[in-house]
């Protein structure tokens, strides 16, 4: 079937709209500030400084979070940044234990359900527990996304997809700076 002239041009626009999305998103990473990835002044959490367990951590506002993270877990945790693909410390690694948030120490993960995505992020088909994450619609940056937030302390972790393996098709898709491997034997 021919299309009309309308059509094409509209086709025209919606290409030049892809196009012009695409150059934005590529342009605002590469002006993003990316420092390299430290471990100076971390803690066991991996953290500027130890979290304690009774705090009320959703309660916390951004000065508190600007002291106890590094300014690239901030970036990603607290602003819901993205860290670069293939760019993050666990994206390729396969040690077994578990990964657990990076702000407040809670068990996210387990390397048991940590699969290679080719995405250039560390991905997991589960989570550790179902109370372990909470998820949120985002509709930033023109798509519509299911955010993953650390229950805890309301981290943002990264995202999850409906595209992972069995058993259950999910895809977490999260941000290396958001997550602390800790070998576990029970895991
Ligand atoms: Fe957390």
């Amino acid at each position: 079937m021919r299309e009309s002239g309308y059509d094409v041009k509209m086709n025209l626009i919606s290409m030049k709209s892809q196009r012009l999305f695409i150059s934005a998103v590529v342009i605002m990473w590469a002006a993003a500030d990316w420092p390299a990835f430290s471990e100076e002044g971390l803690t066991i959490s991996n953290t500027k400084k130890q979290v304690s367990r009774q705090d009320d951590l959703k309660q916390k506002d951004n000065s508190y979070w600007k002291k106890v993270l590094t300014p690239e877990q901030y970036k990603v945790c607290r602003q819901g940044g993205t860290e670069p693909p293939f760019s993050g410390t666990y994206v390729h690694f396969k040690e077994p234990g578990v990964y657990r948030c990076v702000a407040c120490g809670a068990r996210l993960f387990s390397s048991k359900t940590k699969f290679d995505s080719g995405t250039g992020w560390p991905s997991f088909y589960d989570v550790i527990s179902s109370d372990a994450v909470e998820l949120k619609s985002d509709y930033s940056f023109g798509m519509s996304r299911t955010e993953v937030i650390c229950a805890r302390c309301g981290a943002h972790l990264g995202h999850v997809f409906n595209d992972g393996p069995a058993p259950t098709g999910k895809r977490y898709c999260i941000n290396s700076v958001c997550l602390k491997h800790e070998k576990d034997s029970a895991e």
